[in-house]
């Protein structure tokens, strides 16, 4: 086998600001371990949503 990645698989994660449960992809995963970010607690919108705010000027 060429992979000797851990394998990464999409899991459910719980939105903590509407409480939706959103998709936290096996993709996203890799990408957050990378960067050494912490796991997502906001949905996709949610996030997005923040975002608009922060721009708001
Ligand atoms: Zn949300």
């Amino acid at each position: 086998m060429v992979h000797s990645q851990e394998p990464y698989e999409d899991i459910e994660l719980e939105c903590s600001e509407c409480g939706e449960p959103f998709t936290f992809t096996a993709k996203d995963q890799k990408f957050y371990e990378e960067k050494d970010f912490v796991k997502p607690k906001r949905c996709r919108g949610c996030r997005a949503k923040k975002k608009e705010r922060m721009k708001k000027y």
